[in-house]
């Protein structure tokens, strides 16, 4: 049967411009990392991308290596695209990336042109697209100098094979430089993709700055910590959650789940209860209160977190009190 959007959609989302372009984005986005790859059940992805859809979330954030195995995201998210929402095309912003390790051989890994050029290509060819909105260098490589790997994302965009580009994990000074070189080229920097939540901060000591200034927007990846920043592991370990699947890739594994860290987030928890939100609710709501996030990618492994998440956009204000308690917590 084929799918019928919510016709609400819109109605659900708060949309938000990505710095000082003309993309906007919604405040939630969904990541393909985990939950979409060849191990993972289709039919469970297929109703977690409904549901992101239903609820006015229309951009899907994927790169070339998730899955697992690498590159079977994307491959899934073509055949889900193909039967359920190549109607929406002009509804949706999807991006992809490469920079981390793909294939064998010097050209399978990094930031030359010969890896970014033939990994969007391979990208394209599994996702069953002519192009993506959105195309990172997905980690910075000290090794190709920055002019090559920009004049690559130009290039691309030139080929009508992106229609922006972004940058992920560069820090300041390799975004300012990024950002400098890409206007120069005339394909102005769109968006910068870095880790950002209560537990991991390290973006508020100049990215942040460097990206307001430079009218470059800001999405967020793992806002949850992985699942760390929910209600799931206040009480050990859950069969079916992440930490105790073992997947790999960079994948949050039992050891991040330490006493310490419990603590906190019970404290967290409490505080999140008393606002009238679920603990996910209250930590991508702190990150949103920032108006210089354009939007927080989200992960799922089943449509009720995709609904829960959802429902942070009904309170995104903090107190000065609550966010010095919050401080004061993580501490
Ligand atoms: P999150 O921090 O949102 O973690 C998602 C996980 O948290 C889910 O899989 C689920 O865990 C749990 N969860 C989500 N919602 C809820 C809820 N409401 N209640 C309880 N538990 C919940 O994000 P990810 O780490 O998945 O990253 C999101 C996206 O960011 C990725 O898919 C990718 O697109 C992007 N990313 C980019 C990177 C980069 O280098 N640029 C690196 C990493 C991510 P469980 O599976 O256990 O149920």
């Amino acid at each position: 049967m084929s799918y019928t959007p919510d016709s609400n959609r819109y109605q659900k989302m708060e949309y938000r411009r990505s710095g000082k372009s003309g993309l906007m984005l919604p405040a939630l986005s969904l990541g393909l990392w985990h939950n979409f790859g060849a191990i993972d059940n289709i039919e469970n992805a297929r109703k977690i991308l409904h549901t992101a859809f239903d609820n006015g979330i229309s951009h899907f954030d994927l790169a070339n290596n998730y899955g697992p195995p690498a590159g079977s995201a994307e491959q899934t998210f073509g055949q889900l695209f193909k039967e359920d929402f190549k109607p929406f095309r002009d509804e949706l912003v999807i991006s992809t990336k490469a920079g981390w390790p793909m294939w064998d051989g010097p050209y399978g890994d990094w930031g030359s042109k010969k890896h970014l050029v033939a990994s969007l290509d391979q990208s394209l060819s599994r996702l069953g697209l002519d192009y993506v909105d959105i195309f990172y260098h997905h980690r910075p490589d000290p090794n190709t100098p920055l002019e090559e790997t920009m004049a690559a994302l130009d290039l691309i965009v030139r080929q009508g094979k992106a229609l922006y580009v972004g940058i992920s994990s560069y820090n300041p000074e390799e975004t300012q430089n990024a950002i400098k070189i890409l206007k120069e080229l005339g394909t102005p920097c769109l968006i910068h993709q870095p880790k950002y939540s209560m537990l991991e901060r390290t973006i508020e000591n100049g990215l942040l700055d460097v990206l307001e200034a430079n009218g470059v927007g800001g999405i967020a990846f793992s806002p949850l910590a992985q699942g760390l920043l929910t209600n799931k592991y206040l009480n050990g370990i859950p069969e079916n959650s992440r930490a105790n699947a073992h997947r790999g890739n960079g994948a949050i594994e039992e050891d991040a789940i330490t006493p310490e860290n419990i603590a906190k987030v019970r404290l967290l928890n409490e505080m999140a209860i008393e606002r009238g939100q679920s603990l996910a609710q209250m930590a991508l709501s702190w990150v949103l209160k920032d108006n210089r996030i354009s939007s927080v990618i989200i992960g799922a492994s089943k449509p009720e977190q995709v609904l829960d998440s959802v429902g942070c956009l009904k309170n995104t204000a903090f107190s000065a009190d609550e966010l010095q308690k919050i401080d004061n917590i993580l501490a």
